[in-house]
């Protein structure tokens, strides 16, 4: 959610081929290993890099030519095999995938031919400015105002923050065209890129100039892990930084004369003059503390909370660190971040639906301990956009395809429609539909059974996707397939109910009893709230409704009964028009 935001809908840009597409097959290689040192010059907004990368061709057939890219406003300096210069072509290459709409291409030809699954070290250097770029946004008429608040990433002397792949391309990278105009396209092939890279390694030496003749904070966002991070951020002017693998994470740099407050395993980063909002944080972290601690468990890594410069700046989460602004002294959004940021120190997970899925999911829970179900499910409802319309996709396509899902074999996702959470690189469904699917294990196992299975969870145990499932049933003591298999194995879209029939009654001693039968007409089955209102109050109750099926179920009622209304909002429904019913008295 985070990061993609509303800025996805608003592009409409064509890129060009410059290099005919024939000729090359830019996504042949995956890029294995980074080995770089970077040296930052802030007052002059300059990025000069240098070192050793592992290119692997994951291609079927032997490739003689690599594309290698960088951000358009960086220039190759030498690219060498073997302590030798190799021929390469530079020249623009135009891609959404970097702030400024387009990226420098070296085309380059290898002293040999790689065979499939061989590898290639290229020794590089290039340099270059990163300065505030708007250009992909403007150019698509997005109000430069509005634009710079979400396109942020610069080197300044006053501050820097530069975000890696999907922002800018700040080391190399080899990705085919991504183009706003045409639907996903850009996260599309973040995501390739993502599911590509995410087991492979990057170090890098990152080092800084002085700002203001002062020695600046400087901070990356490492991935997760549980030891041998160092003990945390420091402010060394060079600093060694491995991703060791990458995962998920976008590697991130920010820079500036922060002040820095360490209390483990959080770092707090405010710029000069957030002072208020600051200790807002602060104040705000010992009971997000107490609370997750007590379902997620002790914080182990080291993550770090960093100010923007311009309170306007759109926040921003990869890894280990998220930055928002300490501007605003909202005390709400400083403890929805800070649980978030501690679920993360305290569950390493490779996994994204269950790494990002849970610190989401624990916002939403922290709300309601303070404002209540409604205010969780409020919060939760921000997501509900972000994944609505895939999913709409997604039926329409099962709808297409009927009979496919009683198969077994096949899910859509595999078809190429939809995504799998279990295995996932989406963010909007790894963050947002991921929230939800918690939400609504918490509802149907508890809280107890739900803590003990999260207490029980080890990163290093995750190795099938059915680990979870696993966890979750001997805590609860209950079959969760049928959930874990609509929800969390495939992409089979999103329930849909409606009330079917009533049937209100009485029995011989006068007791008012109404039978219920509630029907799902999606793909995905779910355990529902709804909620009888009647004479005297108003009756909630759970029931399972699996995809395509029905539910029947009896309720003893104080008075008579006027309506129904199904779904709290806690599970993500595609059409929530069909909800109410309305009871007619005979
Ligand atoms: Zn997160």
């Amino acid at each position: 959610m985070r990061q993609l935001g509303w800025l996805g809908l608003l592009f409409g840009l064509s890129a060009s081929l410059i290099v005919p597409a024939t000729a090359l097959n830019r996504e042949a290689f995956t890029i294995t290993k980074y080995d770089l040192e970077v040296r930052l010059e802030p007052e002059q907004q300059r990025l000069g890099a240098r070192g050793k990368i592992t290119l692997r061709n994951d291609s079927a057939q032997p490739q003689k030519v690599v594309s290698l890219q960088i951000s358009s406003s960086l220039n190759w300096r030498s690219i060498r095999v073997d302590g030798k210069s190799v021929q390469f072509v530079s020249q623009p290459y135009a891609s959404d995938i970097d702030h400024t709409g387009a990226l420098s291409e070296a085309i380059v030809t290898l002293p040999a031919e790689i065979k499939p699954k061989d590898s290639v070290e290229l020794e590089i250097g290039y340099e270059g400015v990163i300065t505030l770029d708007t250009a992909r946004l403007t150019r698509v008429g997005v109000p430069e105002e509005i634009a710079k608040h979400s396109s942020w990433d610069q080197i300044s002397p006053s501050f820097t923050a530069v975000r890696g792949t999907g922002y800018v391309a700040w080391y190399p990278i080899t990705t085919e065209s991504a183009d706003f105009s045409e639907g996903n396209s850009l996260f599309e092939v973040v995501d390739r890129w993502k599911a590509r890279e995410a087991k492979e390694e990057m170090k890098v030496d990152l080092c800084t100039g002085l700002v203001d003749s002062t020695m600046p904070f400087m901070i990356m966002n490492e991935p997760p892990r549980k030891e041998g991070n160092g003990g945390g951020y420091d402010n060394h002017i060079c600093r060694l930084y491995r991703f060791e693998p990458l995962g998920t994470v976008t590697p991130t740099f920010a820079i500036a004369s922060y002040v820095s407050t360490f209390r483990a395993p959080l770092s707090l980063l405010s710029m000069p003059g957030h002072e208020a909002g600051s200790n807002i944080y602060s104040r705000a972290l010992d009971p997000a503390s107490k609370f997750v601690s007590e379902w997620f468990g002790p914080p182990s890594a080291p993550v770090a909370i960093a100010d923007f410069a311009d309170p306007s700046s759109a926040p921003f989460e990869s890894g280990t660190l998220l930055m928002a602004s300490m501007a605003a002294e909202d005390s709400k959004l400083a403890g929805i971040n800070l649980v978030h940021e501690l679920v993360h120190s305290a569950l390493p997970s490779s996994r994204p639906w269950v790494y990002e899925g849970l610190a989401h999911f624990a916002e939403a829970m922290y709300r309601q301990q303070q404002g209540g179900r409604e205010a969780a499910l409020d919060l939760l409802g921000l997501h509900r956009a972000a994944f609505l319309d895939s999913e709409k996709e997604v039926s329409a396509a099962l709808q297409k395809n009927v009979g496919q899902k009683n198969t077994g074999q096949k899910s859509v996702g595999e078809n190429g429609v939809g995504q799998p959470l279990a295995t996932t690189f989406d963010e909007t469904y790894s963050r947002s539909k991921a929230a939800y699917v918690w939400w609504m294990l918490r509802d149907m196992v508890g809280d107890d059974a739900l803590k003990q299975a999260i207490r029980k969870y080890r990163a290093e145990d995750d190795k099938d996707p059915g680990y979870v499932e696993r966890l979750i049933e001997s805590a609860a003591k209950r079959d969760l397939s049928w959930f874990f298999d609509d929800w969390v194995y495939h992409d089979r879209g999103l329930p849909d109910f409606r009330v079917q029939s009533v049937h209100p009654w009485k029995t011989d001693r006068g007791v008012q009893i109404i039978t219920v039968t509630l029907e799902n007409l999606g793909n995905a089955g779910a355990e529902v709230p709804f909620t009888i209102m009647c004479e005297g109050g108003e009756i909630t109750k759970r029931i399972e409704v699996r995809a395509k099926g029905t539910a029947t179920t009896r309720v003893e009622l104080p008075g008579t009964a006027s309506e129904i209304v199904v779904n709290d909002g806690s599970v993500p429904e595609s059409d929530l028009t069909n909800n109410v019913f309305k009871i007619s008295t005979p």
